[in-house]
Order: structure tokens, then sequence, then C-alpha cells
């Protein structure tokens, strides 16, 4: 258990209120999520999924409140008693912390399958082209994809696209992975593919953030269900006890409509 407990990925939320032109989106979220874990992010559109996922990474920036990744305070430095936003510069080196999987996959069209894979690590971090190469032709067979390095995202389906997009992620080597509605774009044919890349990362001890409308997904691979609507987490738990037993009425009629 204690390799468990020393490594990296703890993302801590507190308290995080955000709000567009005098909106409140975000009413005081709170989430801890454990290194080696799968959370699961549910609940009906406007509810501030997204919001919370992009606030995590700091591609949002919160009102009140913050996000600490093992312990360090995600877009801020501390100086004395004092908040400093962290400079562009250390933002983007610290955002490499995070993998960011959106719906639309977003893959470079004018790259292949492995330049894609290739190029964050090598243009952002610096790293030697030989090497990354290496590692990357070694993530796309493990996302089932060995043998399409050189295709182009148009010469892909949607679920192989996406596929190259979570191996595009691993590449920076991240902490913690965040998906937002990976398989909402998807035909439903291609779904499964994609799921069950996730499901093998989570087997993996890879620590994720997963919004999605997947139930089934949320039972076999979650460690813990969150019921958001409305700005808030209204319940979470394992997925047997929210899923199967939950508390509150909206996250009944949400069940209920999805299920
Ligand atoms: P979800 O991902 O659960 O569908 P979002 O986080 O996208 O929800 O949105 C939460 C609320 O914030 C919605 O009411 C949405 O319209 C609003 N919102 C999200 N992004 C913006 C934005 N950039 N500007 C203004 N309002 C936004
Ligand atoms: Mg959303």
């Amino acid at each position: 258990m204690t390799a468990v407990a020393t490594r990296p990925g703890r993302v801590e939320v507190h308290g995080v209120r955000k709000s567009y032109a005098g909106v409140e989106v975000l009413h005081g979220v709170d989430l801890v999520v454990e290194p080696g874990t799968v959370t699961v992010i549910l609940g009906p559109s406007g509810s501030g999924k997204s919001t919370l996922l992009r606030s995590i990474n700091h591609l949002e920036k919160v009102d009140r409140g913050f996000v600490a990744l093992d312990g360090e305070l995600v877009g801020y430095r501390r100086k004395g008693n004092n908040l400093h936003e962290l400079k562009e510069k250390e933002l983007l080196r610290q955002r490499t912390r995070f993998g960011f999987v959106f719906q639309s996959f977003n893959l470079f069209p004018h790259l292949t399958a492995l330049a894609n894979v290739v190029e964050a690590p090598v243009s952002a971090q610096g790293r030697p082209r030989a090497e990354v190469e290496a590692e990357a032709r070694a993530l796309l067979a493990r996302v089932g994809l060995g043998g399409r390095e050189k295709a182009y995202p148009r010469q892909l389906s949607g679920g192989q696209q996406q596929r190259v997009a979570i191996a595009r992620a691993l590449a920076m080597k991240p902490a913690v992975l965040l998906f937002d509605e990976p398989t909402s774009a998807l035909d439903p044919e291609l779904v499964g593919e994609v799921l069950a890349v996730i499901e093998k990362l989570a087997e993996d001890g890879t620590t994720m953030i997963v919004v999605t409308h997947e139930i089934g997904f949320a039972r076999r691979a979650a460690d813990r269900v969150v019921f958001m609507d409305d700005g808030r987490i209204v319940e979470s738990g394992p997925p047997e006890q929210v899923l199967d037993d939950p508390q509150h009425e909206r996250t009944k009629a949400f069940l209920a409509r999805v299920l």
C-alpha cells in the first residue's frame, strides 16, 4: 500500500467557485481524487462538469477556492501570505502534469498519428525526438494502433482518432488524465473500443477523472462516482452506492433518464 500512497496524482479541489459574466456556475465544489483511482463525474448538461474539469488544470481561472496537485497549488505560487499567478511558461509546465482528452479529439490534421503523439514532448518538453518516437510507437501499440503510425487523422475512424488523442496525452507522462466526454462525439459502434482503452489504463493504475454518460463504464471502471447538478456535487461514493442506491432525488431522476 505504501507504493500507492507515494505515487503522484493526488488532486484536491477545495471550495471552488466560478462565475461567467456574473452568473455563478460552480457554487463551491470540494473533491479529492487519490492517486491511482478513477473518478467518474456524471450529471446533466449544464451542471458544470466541463467547467470543473477545466478549472482543475487551470484552463479556467477559479474565482474562489483552489486546486492542488500533489500538494502544489495549480496556477499559483505562494509568496509569504500572498498568492501570485504563475507566469505563462510556469503554468504551461505545470499543465503538462495533466493530460486532457476532449470530446472532439483535437488532433493536428496535417500530422500523422505518430507525429501527433511526438509533437508536444519534443516541442514543449524539449525531449530528444528519437527517444520520444520510440515511446510514441509503444503508446500507439498500447491503444491498439500499432501499424497505424503513418496514418493521418482523416484516414482514421473517430474511435481511432480518439485513441491517438489518448496516446498523445500519455506521451507527456501526466500525473492525472482528465477526460471530458471522450466518447460523446463517436458513432455508437466506436464507443466500446475507446472505453476499453480507458478501462485498461484504469487497471494499470492511471489516475483519471472522467466526465461521461456511460453508466456501464462507470460501473466497471470507477472507484468513485460523483454526481453533479446545478454547479454542485450532489452526492458521491462507490459506483454501486451512487448508481444502485442513489440518495438524492436529482440523482434518481438523472439515472432514470440515462439508464
Ligand atoms: P456541463 O459540462 O456539465 O454540460 P458546463 O461546465 O459546460 O456544463 O457549463 C456549466 C454552465 O456554465 C452552463 O450554464 C454553461 O452555459 C455555462 N458556461 C460554460 N462555459 C461558459 C463560458 N465560457 N461562458 C459563459 N458561460 C459558460
Ligand atoms: Mg461538458
